[in-house]
């Protein structure tokens, strides 16, 4: 393993040259003299350089192979998209400005709003939410709010169990009760059950749709007649509409509240942390209680309006995360109808293929045909003392990004995969032929699974001892 950059520390190199101080430090020596020196590492300019380089190259990234995580659509996304983010005419806008002064700003705030809700049939959206995760409790405080004004006292919040991890959690952060259902034997809600369990003190049904097994509802249309019929909302969570564009709008099926994920589907790359978005669709009759402000067109141009007594307020500072909405424009803008549904075909082509591929290899509880992605179990690997999460480890001794495991939890031993539309057949052929290569191990050598990764810069890490007992601190006297 290489050494970190303290280690290559050396006294009195320099990465940089400053002028000499000419501020006189007289009566200020005081309050900015250190006690002692900081304990950065001293290093050369080049060697620096080398230094981040050299761990760069050991980054794995989208830009250098697959990342088949299913749920996170890691797919290409167009750099020029990026290059329009970088416009200087937005990166230099400051949130302040005058309304007469970001016209533009506003119109394809405006553009991508309606762009949204055209694709997913809805009748407005919110561009503010932050992320997935935010949208779902933006939709949480908008079916609060609707049952409140309405007065009527709904506390519960059915979630079937293959929904997304984050829905129960939004739900209870919005002081609802998730109830959880159960899913049938090809994996779908079942109307029957749900029908026991929708009463008068359900407030929403929240489903993933697709589902978190990658599969599409089949009973939708039944399941919203089912909720609707109670008095209650439909809530779909969209973070996966990459299987639906161009082929399902939700609001054709009667979804009322919606979020989707800017940095999945619509062209932010995402993984690192960084910003992203997950604006909230609602039908015609919920958007007065969308956050504020909004962005409205008026004859005369845009204007920015709080004006809503029905409002659940403010949810993020500003306007969201501007620079990923230039994105998901800018991506909606260049691929157009066509190319939007190209999307939804491709993605669930390639899925298809895969699965069809790898199922004989690893098992299959719930058979497709899929959407976007599908779940494989190493069940079958468990004879030879393999788990799932020695087949992930093995992946990357492969140079491979493993999928995302152990979820969703009605999958024992769960792979969870999405190749995402952009991959080629070459791609999907080369990581199929690894995962062969791999169940073969399993059974002739298990040791080459148990004991990887063998390969990447650090060997395998005691997971659990790292999360619950993190060390965090640097302590350069033990170096
Ligand atoms: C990714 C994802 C989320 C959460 O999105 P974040 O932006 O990570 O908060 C929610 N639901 C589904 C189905 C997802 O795939």
């Amino acid at each position: 393993m290489g050494k970190t950059v303290f280690e290559k520390s050396s006294s009195g190199r320099r990465a940089f040259t400053l002028p000499p101080n000419d501020c006189p430090l007289e009566g200020l020596k005081q309050l900015i003299t250190r006690k002692g020196p900081v304990g950065l590492p001293e290093i050369g300019e080049q060697d620096l350089v080398r230094h981040y380089i050299e761990l760069a190259g050991k980054n794995y990234h989208i830009d250098k192979g697959m990342y088949p995580l299913g749920s996170c659509t890691m797919k290409y996304n167009p750099l020029i998209n990026e290059e329009l983010a970088g416009l200087g005419g937005f990166t230099g806008l400051h949130p302040d400005q005058d309304v007469g002064d970001v016209q533009g700003a506003l119109e394809l705030m405006h553009g991508l709003e309606r762009a949204l809700s055209e694709i997913c049939g809805m009748g407005a959206f919110t561009l503010q939410p932050a992320a997935g995760a935010h949208g779902e409790f933006t939709g949480m405080l908008i079916a609060r709010d609707y049952f409140l004004g309405r007065g009527e006292k709904r506390k519960v919040i059915v979630v079937p169990d293959s929904a997304h991890g984050t829905n129960p959690a939004s739900v209870a952060i919005c002081g609802f009760t998730p109830k959880t259902i159960q899913s049938n034997e090809l994996g779908l809600i079942d109307p029957a059950i749900l029908e026991k369990e929708v009463d008068g003190e359900t407030a929403v049904l929240m489903l993933t749709l697709p589902n978190t097994l990658g599969l599409f509802e089949r009973e939708i249309a039944e399941v919203v007649r089912i909720v609707h019929d109670a008095g209650a909302l439909v809530y779909m969570d969209g973070a996966n509409m990459n299987a639906l564009l161009g082929i399902v709008r939700p609001g054709d099926i009667g979804i009322d509240i919606m979020h989707v994920n800017l940095h999945k589907t619509f062209s932010t790359p995402h993984g690192g942390g960084g910003p992203g978005s997950g604006p909230v669709g609602v039908n015609a009759e919920l958007a007065d209680f969308l956050p504020i402000p909004r962005v409205i067109k008026e004859d005369t141009g845009y204007i920015l309006s709080c004006d809503s007594d029905k409002t659940v307020g403010r949810i993020h500072s500003y306007f969201g995360n501007f620079n990923v909405l230039v994105k998901a424009y800018a991506y909606i803008q260049t691929l157009g109808a066509r190319g939007l549904k190209q999307v939804a075909m491709d993605s669930i082509l390639n899925a298809n293929y895969l699965m069809n591929r790898l199922e004989g290899t690893y098992s299959l509880k719930y058979p497709g045909p899929c959407m976007h992605e599908f779940v494989l179990s190493a069940r079958n690997l468990k004879k030879n003392g393999v788990r799932t999460s020695d087949v992930a480890k093995r992946l990357l001794d492969y140079g491979l990004h493993a999928p995302t495991v152990y979820f969703p939890l009605i999958v024992e031993e769960a792979l969870m995969i999405e190749p995402v539309e952009t991959e080629s057949r070459e791609t999907l052929d080369a990581f199929a032929e690894v995962m062969e290569r791999i169940a073969q191990e399993a059974k002739e050598s298990p040791e080459l699974l148990t004991e990887a990764p063998r390969h990447t810069p650090v060997r395998r890490l005691d997971e659990a001892a790292a999360s619950r007992n993190p060390d965090l601190q640097w302590r350069p006297e033990e170096k």
